[in-house]
């Protein structure tokens, strides 16, 4: 329970400072939900008393005015913390997401990278989506653990002179229930109620929450048919191929249908005592009743009293059941909120040196890899294998190999996305690992091949911010060859149709420039495109390349490619194969070496193009 605390205070702590005022506005709104019905039966209870006994028009006057008028106060009161709780309620999912979003992107890129990572965050999404599992459900559980401790001591409150207020001498032997024998039994059947009432509720939460696995997979079922079906690409291929009735049967199997494991839960004898059980506190209420009702006929109380006692016990156990109940579910959730702050708490285990790199005015950068291998988390394999190569601003250089010889995995070392296990990267001689990473990351440009845009203006694209040098952004974009294409468009001009109407769908190629334009705008001294043009065919492919020759101007470019025709006018050219780096030259030198890697692939290369001209 101790560990099952913390977890939950801290869940407070961060949900109350991603959504400010979250936490207050839960805690009060409960706190006038929980008071509001005993004031209502205490000023009930003092009017029927007071009408069946010496009936004083000006002290029911007083009364009626009392209750009406702190009955107006806390119903105003409610209905304000109310608007409060929904206020911060609405703005708790996309705040929550984006305390997600903000640790996805400041981790490790390996931990964003490592399956487990991912599998780990489907099943946070897939238990939330299943019964608000982990941070919604302890919201909830707060919100009840205040109403049920102030229903508690507000039934306690009220109950007590059930107890204390005595039957008179002149009611005979009716002073038996005076007896504390009567405390005792009454608290025995409550005790017997609330307990089955629990008990049975826990099983069935338990097997509820044993469940979750089962329902990731029926909900990830469901969200896969409704991606599925949504995608007008593959739609297209569903109307093709009258696939609807296949879609159709994809989730009959699942967990949540007529029939499913929920269902049969519900339907079993563990759902039905469940329910059942909370018949249990209408026997108890009727067992005060009788109590209550013999008290007051026997003169200890008056009949207003009655429903006070019957209103405040009832509540009592209700809350009792309530209180426990939220015990109970806050262990049942606590394996949930664990896998969220796994996540959250996931470590920046690489290391984050303070050097700044010299904003070097003459942008004279050397980066050397020494002896570099690297393996990727988890994998057998090593994708990169001792390589050592060296390369200085001004230079244009390819990375030429087939696919899978490791030129990406080249460039994600180069930009420290992973450190390699063995060798080191260095920059003007020192371990990148050495430099502040935002220092070192702003001498890089790069266009990976599976590059992102936004659903975002094309100007604020390029620029990676809404305020921009407008100028700037036209001169990247027109360089990038995107020009004709911006004169129709402007630089405000949505992209893509997620979140404007007019958003224009651009092709692969414009995409391509776009992303080419987004790399010149940063002006960075190494820029590097790492087959960016997988949508263009090889002599479009060649066309940017040779046309970004002249573009990079003093930079340095590196070209990454499996088409060696894209790269030869290179200054050097870098040949890898599995993982090792086999050759190194300029065009002409390696076409001289006939048994080289480079012959054989450009041989093959060059007759694939022929044949296909
Ligand atoms: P290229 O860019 O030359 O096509 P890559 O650098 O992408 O090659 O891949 C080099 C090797 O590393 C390949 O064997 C590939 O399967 C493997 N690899 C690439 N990415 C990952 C990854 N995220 N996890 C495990 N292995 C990977």
């Amino acid at each position: 329970m101790k560990q099952v605390l913390a977890l939950y205070l801290r869940c407070v702590k961060d949900v109350n400072q991603y959504v400010p005022g979250r936490i207050p506005s839960i805690v009060l709104y409960a706190l006038v939900r929980a008071i509001t019905p005993y004031v209502t039966i205490w000023f009930s209870a003092q009017i029927i008393n007071e009408l069946a006994a010496q009936r004083r028009p000006e002290v029911l006057w007083e009364w009626v005015i009392w209750s009406v008028a702190v009955g107006a106060v806390l119903g105003l009161a409610g209905v304000v913390m109310n608007r409060w709780k929904e206020a911060t309620d609405s703005l708790h999912n996309a705040r929550k997401n984006r305390m997600f979003m903000k640790k996805f992107l400041s981790m490790d890129y390996a931990d964003v990278d490592d399956q487990r990572t991912r599998d780990l965050y489907a099943q946070i999404a897939q238990n939330e989506n299943w019964m608000g599992w982990g941070i919604n459900v302890a919201i909830e559980n707060l919100e009840n653990f205040v109403n049920g401790l102030i229903g508690v001591f507000g039934a306690i409150a009220l109950t007590l002179s059930l107890f204390t207020s005595r039957v008179p001498a002149t009611a005979g032997e009716w002073m038996m229930l005076n007896s504390p024998l009567f405390i005792l039994a009454l608290v025995g059947v409550m005790g017997m109620v609330t307990w089955f009432s629990l008990s049975r509720n826990h099983v069935l939460n338990h097997e509820i929450a044993v469940m979750a696995e089962g329902a990731t997979l029926g909900n990830r079922k469901y969200t896969y048919l409704f991606t599925f079906s949504s995608d007008a690409k593959r739609r297209l291929d569903i109307r093709t191929y009258g696939q609807e009735r296949l879609m159709e049967s994809f989730t009959s199997d699942t967990f949540f249908e007529p029939g499913g494991a929920y269902d049969r839960l519900t339907k079993s004898a563990i759902g039905i005592l469940a329910y059942a059980a909370e018949a249990g506190s209408a026997v108890f209420t009727g067992v005060v009743y009788v109590f209550a009702c013999l008290k007051a006929w026997a003169g200890a109380f008056g009949v207003g009293s009655v429903t006070q006692y019957v209103g405040a016990v009832t509540t009592l156990s209700q809350n009792i059941s309530l209180l426990l109940g939220t015990f109970d579910q806050m262990r049942n959730n606590a394996k949930f909120l664990q896998d969220t702050y796994d996540l959250l708490d996931i470590p920046n285990s690489m290391y984050q040196g303070s050097l700044t790199t010299e904003k070097r005015s003459d942008r004279q950068y050397e980066v050397e890899f020494r002896n570099v291998s690297f393996k990727y988390p988890g994998a057998e394999n090593w994708s990169l294998k001792n390589v050592s190569m060296k390369f200085r601003v001004g230079e244009r250089l390819a990375i030429v190999g087939e696919n899978g010889s490791g030129k990406t995995t080249f460039i994600k070392l180069l930009c420290r996305l992973y450190d390699p296990q063995e060798g080191e990267i260095l920059l003007n001689g020192i371990d990148i690992r050495k430099y502040n990473y935002r220092d070192y990351m702003a001498i890089f440009s790069v266009v990976f091949q599976d590059f992102q845009l936004l659903s975002q203006p094309l100007g604020a694209n390029v620029a990676g911010s809404s305020h921009y040098d407008r100028e700037r952004v036209r001169r990247a974009l027109v360089d990038a060859g995107f020009g004709q294409r911006l004169d129709d468009m402007g630089l405000d001009t949505f992209l893509y149709r997620d979140f404007a109407e007019e958003g224009v769908e651009v092709s692969g190629g414009e995409a391509q420039k776009i992303a080419i334009a987004r790399a010149l705008y940063k002006d960075a001294p190494f820029i590097i495109l790492d087959e960016p043009t997988a949508a263009l065919d090889p002599i479009a492919e060649a066309e940017i390349y040779s046309k970004f020759n002249d573009i990079a101007g003093d930079k340095t470019a590196i070209y990454i490619s499996h088409r060696l025709s894209s790269c030869k006018f290179c200054d050097e050219i870098v040949v890898f194969q599995d993982g090792s780096i086999v050759q190194q030259g300029t065009h002409e030198e390696l076409l001289r070496d006939e048994k080289g890697q480079y012959y054989r692939l450009w041989n093959a290369q060059a007759q694939y193009y022929q044949t296909k001209d």
